[in-house]
């Protein structure tokens, strides 16, 4: 049932040499970036160049969306400002509708939802990972849509996108992903029956925390995603051309990227899990992890640079254990090339379900014994 992108060549190939081919009119080997606004209308009052005006997309917004519908195995993708404007331009295209999310999410779109009763919704929260919750949840030829996040902010709990992908298909609603921890690098929801993938571009897919960018991508464009396009043109919020340059730039590099932060996140997962100061790891790469066997079975060559720590200090020696680190970067947001550390329920605030006694690492490009060691060191100046 599975169905893998039959793309003949590997990520790594595609991102390095996909925006390499060349400029036609300068021969430039790599992109230019058009700033205009506007563009000349043909004498016969056509416009031939497809190009009209910026609110609509511009050049580079084009260039990062035909990548990334490589990367995805994509019909089309459609960039947004931000990952929020993305994901909030596909809920506001949907017909008033029943919607099933998850209970822990990305928080900033599970506050959204909370409010999505204004805008004609009505939502169910459940635990993701629980098949037969998730279907409990599901109302026949009432739910539109089933939003998933894989690994799912900020425990990293998995869910099985194929067997969501059926329940829901079969009740008569889309599945959405938001794959913006798992990287099209690792995962591609739609090779596994999602209708629609988001990316929060800011984290991975830029990789060099300095852009804010969203992207949408759809297996098969349908009356749907003509809305979505249509929103991102009516409410003005397509990515700027200088940002989308920037997030194509970053994309050439993020295979290697991801690869090697999956690779340091794992050395420090199981180093960590046997911290005696750490009362648990939450890592899908480790083997006793709850969502491990559906990780393995849908992440390729890897599980992520994201992982938790709970300190059996709590919230103190948390806090604090951020305080005294040095390499690790004390900020909220993650996919960038620099480690962060983050006390995740300060950020969540009122009514978060995070444990209080959490840190979230985002696990960047140095070394990570370095990274350990600094950690450890803390930890132990936070005992
Ligand atoms: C950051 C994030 C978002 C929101 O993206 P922005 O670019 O900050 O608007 C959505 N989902 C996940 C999983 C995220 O981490």
């Amino acid at each position: 049932m599975i169905d893998l992108p039959t793309t003949a060549m590997k990520p790594g190939t595609l991102t390095a040499s996909v925006l390499s081919e060349g400029e036609p009119i300068t021969r430039a080997l790599t992109p230019a970036i058009h700033v205009a606004m506007t563009y000349i209308r043909d004498a016969d009052n056509g416009y031939s160049s497809g190009n009209v005006y910026g609110r609509a997309d511009n050049t580079s917004v084009r260039q990062a969306e035909s990548l990334i519908s490589e990367l995805e195995g994509a019909a089309e993708s459609l960039v947004f400002g931000s990952g929020t404007a993305a994901a909030t331009a596909l809920f506001l295209s949907l017909e008033p509708t029943h919607i099933v999310a998850p209970q822990l999410m990305y928080w900033a779109l599970q506050s959204w939802l909370r409010q999505s009763p204004r805008f004609g919704h009505q939502i169910t929260f459940v635990d993701m990972s629980d098949l037969e919750a998730v279907k409990a949840a599901i109302r026949p030829g009432k739910t539109g849509l089933v939003w998933i996040e894989t690994p799912s902010n900020p425990l990293w709990t998995i869910t099985d996108i194929a067997a969501v992908a059926q329940s829901a298909h079969v009740a008569g609603a889309l599945v959405a992903a938001d794959s913006t921890a798992a990287t099209p690098i690792l995962t591609q929801p739609l090779a596994y029956g999602a209708d629609i993938v988001l990316h929060s571009a800011t984290k991975y897919l830029n990789g060099h925390s300095d852009v804010s960018a969203g992207v949408l991508a759809i297996a098969k464009p349908n009356e749907l995603w003509s809305r979505v396009r249509k929103m991102r043109e009516q409410n003005g919020s397509v990515l700027g051309p200088f940002e989308a340059w920037l997030l194509a730039r970053g994309l050439r590099t993020l295979d290697i990227r991801v690869k090697a932060q999956s690779r340091s996140a794992e050395v420090l997962a199981r180093r960590l899990a046997k911290h005696s100061a750490i009362s648990g790891v939450l890592y899908p790469g480790l083997v006793d992890s709850p969502g491990h066997r559906v990780a393995a079975s849908q992440m390729m060559g890897g599980f992520g640079g994201m992982l938790s720590i709970r300190l059996k200090g709590g919230p103190r020696v948390a806090i604090s254990t951020a305080a005294n680190v040095s390499i690790w970067r004390r900020a909220t947001s993650f996919g960038g090339i620099e480690s962060l550390i983050e006390h995740r329920s300060s950020m969540e605030g009122e009514g978060s379900l995070c444990p209080a006694d959490l840190l979230r690492l985002s696990v960047g490009l140095e070394d990570p014994d370095d990274l350990f060691n600094d950690l450890e060191r803390a930890i132990a100046r936070s005992a």
